[in-house]
């Protein structure tokens, strides 16, 4: 027996608000074909390698001394390709790096949220955002979509006015539905708010719409862009999440942060993975054609797709649709059951995988719709 096995969470001196939850879960399968969790499925090319691996070695020598805590290098490197990437000419200064940009919407609650505050966010949206309000125990205030999964601005609007969230979650693309936000919208949502906007542009660069970022120099005292490495940029592994902001987020995070979360190691790695932006970034127009052509196969055999810009599709609908995520499990196809009733989210992945899912759907199609 596991020492210590005799006792059980119940029993721990947990916070109240933390009691009953569960932990994140997406299944971490071993499948031939995963597409689950909406990484970038192409692997890293070997030129990208060998720059990790060097930059990794040269960055070993320094591994007796703390890494820089404010990550400079790293954060002038990631502003210029933000420059590059939107258009809009962000400095070091209003961008900030944690591992993954779940730290970052951590270290965001951490400083915005709170005892006493509250979060909102339009459901169904990503379901990290009310795991970590609970963790910081801010109060999670969700706010429904329409039965299509568009966003009502004006029942978002007077939601916004009713609750005056100290913080507000708008994701876009939003995952699991694929959905952007258009900036009118945006604008709209952060004239309301009384506090902070955070816009989860984790699959940003999926978008053909222009990112939030043009909106900082607006509304600089509210306005947050988060934005990861995981998704587009194939770094998943490497953990790397970003903001851009206005200077005082940046100050404001670093009364938060923990000296040193990032260490020698992933700020070299990150660095190198930013000099082959090109070419990894190249995978995109071709994930976003191979979306296309699934979504409209879906179509064709019958389920309902809902229009996605970014990587992955929420289709349905099923009748029992964590029976039909065992279907596809036992044909080698691993999707995510994302807890929406009557649906599936499917990422996309290269030309062959996404054959195997198509292959499957058409199989389950006439008894699991
Ligand atoms: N935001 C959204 C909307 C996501 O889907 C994800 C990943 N599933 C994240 C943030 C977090 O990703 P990471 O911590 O890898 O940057």
């Amino acid at each position: 027996p596991v020492p210590g096995s005799a006792a059980s969470i119940d029993e721990l001196p947990i916070r109240e608000n933390l009691r009953g939850k569960s932990p994140y879960g997406a299944p971490q399968l071993t499948v031939p074909v995963q597409l689950n969790t909406n990484e970038n499925p192409h692997p890293p090319t070997r030129a990208l390698i060998d720059d990790v691996a060097e930059s990794v070695r040269e960055a070993a020598a320094e591994l007796h001394r703390y890494p820089d805590r404010d990550a400079v290098a790293l954060r002038t490197d990631l502003a210029a390709y933000l420059t590059r990437q939107t258009g809009v000419a962000v400095t070091v200064d209003n961008v900030w790096a944690a591992n993954g940009s779940n730290e970052i919407l951590q270290q965001l609650l951490q400083a915005f949220g709170g005892p006493g505050r509250s979060a909102m966010g339009f459901v169904p949206s990503y379901s990290m955002h009310p795991i970590i309000s609970d963790g910081t125990e801010t109060k999670w205030l969700p706010v429904f979509r329409r039965s299509d999964f568009s966003l009502d601005v004006d029942s978002a609007v007077s939601a916004i006015a009713q609750h005056r969230p100290d913080v507000m979650f708008v994701t876009s693309p939003n995952n699991p539905t694929g959905h952007s936000v258009p900036l009118s919208d945006l604008r709209r949502i952060l004239t309301a708010a009384p506090g902070i906007v955070i816009v989860d542009e984790a699959y940003g660069e999926f978008s053909s719409g222009p990112s939030a970022i043009t909106l900082i120099d607006e509304f600089p005292t509210k306005l947050v862009v988060s934005r990861t490495m995981s998704k587009a940029f194939a770094f998943a592994g490497g953990r790397l999440g970003y903001l851009a902001a206005a200077p005082a987020v940046v100050e404001a995070l670093l009364l938060v942060r923990l000296p040193y979360h990032l260490s020698v190691i992933t700020q070299a790695a990150a660095r190198a993975a930013l000099r082959h932006a090109d070419e990894t970034l190249a995978s995109v127009a071709e994930l976003a054609a191979q979306r296309d052509r699934v979504s409209a196969e879906l179509t064709a055999m019958g389920f309902r797709v809902i229009e996605s810009d970014a990587n992955f599709l929420l289709f349905g609908q099923f009748s029992n649709a964590a029976a039909t995520w065992r279907r596809y499990l036992d044909e080698g196809v691993l999707i995510r059951d994302v807890g929406i009733e009557g649906y599936l989210r499917a990422t996309i992945g290269l030309a062959a995988e996404n054959d195997e899912l198509l292959r499957v759907s058409k199989k389950l199609v006439a008894t699991e719709l």
